[in-house]
């Protein structure tokens, strides 16, 4: 049986099987432990209950030589079979390459109305040992971990002057150690020009970036209908498109964020900070450009390249106070943030694949609405154990609510006789 026909209960033992899956993480799967009051309470302000999502896992996405289970947080259908299918095109190809750059985030500090900016930088620059010294008194921590502050770049945007703060987080993401760091420099710079500072806080935004390529075999693109090399000319001139068509690119992102995302949640990373970066990376020639191109090569076979910054840990924020994120972290093998940031680029290049696949050849409602209908079913009421007759039922009619309601009402009559 393949694992997406499995259920639940099968998949996990399978996994335990393969050793993806430890025996007692897959105990706290079964589970699906909520969080104890307290951590709920206090992991967020005005906490009145926990919302829970499924959590799911992308198949066999062979990256650099290695194969990953990838597990995925999402509500939307169809986000987890596109993946795994993307990764099975992939891998027929020989996988995803990935390379990612040193893992270091930014802080600005940031003064307004300094009258001699000039001056001021040159005093900034000439005491640059003193903020070494300020940053690691701030964060004594992260330099006894091997990391902390490593340069500091001053620049005059507008009518402001700004410090850069290059910051190594090790392998945490980074923002609340950057953010530290930043408030203390902030405080010493504050104090020599005798101002405060505006600002004092990390970008999300980040020359850090992840890439991920994959060349694949045309003939392995083929669908029941149209020919390998017709869908690569095809996926060529849909990425053609969304690099001259902002409405198309924002789409052709919001599919690739579609794995990305789901992937961070599960991690237990900040979704927010890997989309802003995403965003603002995504415009950062001043036009709002698709985050993966894809050309035909001379021989028409396909080539895809991501690009985007991932600010990701693997150990702090909430990644240390979810259960769930500590099982998924084993699972996914996320061993160090190059190998999560690695797994998530080419997560997102497959997924694009797999979404590009479906509009060059059947259309993307075809694949999508046979999974939605599951939807329909629990949004027209179907308890448990009718979800599968209804949504088997829909594939025969227009998949609306009133249809699903009336299958629903169907199937009880047949029931109760
Ligand atoms: P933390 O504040 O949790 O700091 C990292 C923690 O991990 C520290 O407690 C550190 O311990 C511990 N740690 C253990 N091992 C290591 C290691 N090898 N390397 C580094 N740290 C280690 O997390 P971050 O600074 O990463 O901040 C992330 C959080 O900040 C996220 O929850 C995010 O949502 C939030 N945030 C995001 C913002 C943004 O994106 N704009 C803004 C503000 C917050 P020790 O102290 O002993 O070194």
């Amino acid at each position: 049986m393949k694992f997406y026909q499995m259920s639940a209960a099968a998949r996990r033992a399978a996994l335990v099987e393969s050793g993806a899956l430890t025996a007692a993480d897959a105990a706290v799967l079964a589970a699906a432990p909520g969080l104890t009051p307290a951590v709920a309470d206090s992991l967020i302000e005005n906490q009145l209950g926990q919302f829970t999502l499924p959590l799911g896992l992308a198949r066999d996405l062979r990256v650099n030589g290695r194969v990953y289970q990838v597990p995925m947080v999402t509500e939307e259908p169809s986000v987890i079979a596109a993946a795994s299918n993307g990764a099975r095109l992939a891998a027929l190809s020989g996988g995803v390459h990935v390379e990612t750059r040193p893992h270091r985030v930014t802080g600005e500090v940031v003064f307004d109305g300094v009258a001699d900016r000039t001056a001021a930088a040159a005093l900034i620059t000439a005491r640059m040992a003193d903020l070494q010294a300020v940053a690691a008194a701030a964060h004594p921590s992260i330099v006894r971990r091997g990391g902390g502050l490593e340069t500091v770049t001053v620049s005059t945007p507008g009518r402001f002057l700004k410090l850069s703060l290059q910051v190594d987080p090790q392998a945490a993401m980074g923002a609340n150690i950057v953010n530290t760091i930043a408030e203390a420099v902030a405080a010493a710079v504050g104090q020599w020009l005798g101002q405060p500072a505006l600002v004092a806080i990390l970008t999300n935004a980040s020359p850090q970036v992840t890439t991920a390529t994959v060349t694949l075999t045309a003939a392995t693109l083929a669908t029941r209908d149209v020919d390998g090399e017709t869908i690569a000319a095809r996926i060529g001139a849909l990425s053609d498109l969304a690099e001259c068509d902002v409405d198309r690119a924002v789409t052709h992102n919001k599919g690739i964020m579609n794995g990305i995302d789901a992937a961070v949640l599960a991690s237990g990373n900040d979704t927010r900070a890997v989309e802003a970066g995403a965003q603002a990376y995504a415009a950062h020639t001043g036009i709002y450009r698709p985050l993966a191109v894809w050309r035909q090569t001379t021989q028409g076979d396909l080539t895809g390249t991501l690009r985007l910054p991932l600010q990701v840990g693997v150990v702090g924020g909430a990644i240390s106070a979810l259960p769930l994120a500590q099982v998924t972290k084993r699972l996914g093998g996320y061993t160090d943030v190059a190998t999560l940031q690695a797994v998530l680029a080419a997560l997102g290049l497959v997924q694009n694949l797999a979404a590009l696949r479906a509009l060059a050849g059947p259309g993307i409602q075809a694949g999508h609405m046979a999974l939605q209908a599951r939807s329909l079913a629990i949004a027209a009421g179907a308890r448990d154990t009718e979800i599968a007759a209804v949504a088997a039922r829909l594939q025969a009619v227009p998949k609306d609510l009133a249809h699903a309601q009336a299958i629903v009402a169907e199937l009880r009559k047949d029931d109760a006789q």
